[in-house]
């Protein structure tokens, strides 16, 4: 049994190539003859934005062509949502039987617990993002957006990456990154954290436990770091090239 761990891939018909990325990576961890099947936990920002699950395009039909393929195959796909993608349901992920995972989570490998979660709420340092975090997250204020027609969530989601982008630029380099104090209450239950979100592929050392920081996806360097785990726990974070 392989463990795979993926995050902020920022998937988007403006980047075919981080597509065909992914594709290439279900591809190389799909056939296992049932022996070694893999299972694919992908740690938000899957997406660069996500309107809802009923949104359709021939790029995404095509993901979800090969996710299909992929879990045919004997191999099993689940997701956390980021704070690009937090809108992506189960009714998504169930075209390929996939399976959503609540925010945070704690899995068992060789009885070592991995807890695993985006990392947005982690960097309690940004104040205005916790709270904004706080009210798109509402599960009510979530149940009326989806109730609203396509074409608006699409106008809504423009404006809102609009307005990120602009609020980044003034942030500073800690501020984006996690809070140590958070880190550490994520780490106190289990022996393992895992995450993506800050973009520094990393493994920390936290008071003898390891912070494994998950690398974003990027045309312009034509890599990713991802990371394996095996049935024995043993972790490695390795480089996926995007040909
Ligand atoms: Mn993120």
């Amino acid at each position: 049994m392989t463990h795979l761990f993926i995050a902020d891939l920022h998937l988007s018909p403006d980047h075919p190539r981080l597509v065909r990325g992914f594709l290439d990576l279900l591809e190389q961890y799909k056939d296992n003859n049932f022996t070694k099947p893999t299972q694919l936990y992908i740690l938000g920002d899957w997406f660069n934005a996500w309107i809802g699950d009923d949104y359709t395009a021939p790029w995404l039909s095509e993901i979800v062509e090969h996710l299909k393929q992929f879990t045919q195959a004997g191999n099993k796909v689940y997701f956390q949502v980021g704070n690009r993608d937090f809108a992506l349901g189960q009714k998504f992920l169930n075209q390929f039987n996939g399976q959503l995972l609540p925010d945070e989570f704690t899995l068992n490998i060789a009885n070592k617990k991995f807890r695993i979660e985006h990392g947005d709420a982690l960097c309690t340092d940004d104040v205005s993002y916790q709270r904004f975090r706080k009210i798109i997250r509402n599960p009510i204020l979530l149940g009326i957006l989806k109730s609203t027609p396509l074409s608006f969530r699409q106008k809504l989601a423009n404006g809102f990456r609009k307005k990120s982008h602009a609020s980044q630029q003034n942030k500073t380099y800690e501020i984006m990154d996690v809070n140590q104090q958070a880190v550490e209450k994520a780490l106190s239950q289990v022996d393992v954290l895992i995450h993506g979100h800050t973009h520094k592929p990393m493994i920390h050392d936290v008071n003898g436990k390891p912070r494994i920081v998950l690398g974003d996806w990027r045309e312009k360097t034509s890599e990713a770091m991802i990371l394996e785990v095996d049935e024995n726990a043993n972790y490695q974070l390795i480089q996926w090239k995007i040909v």
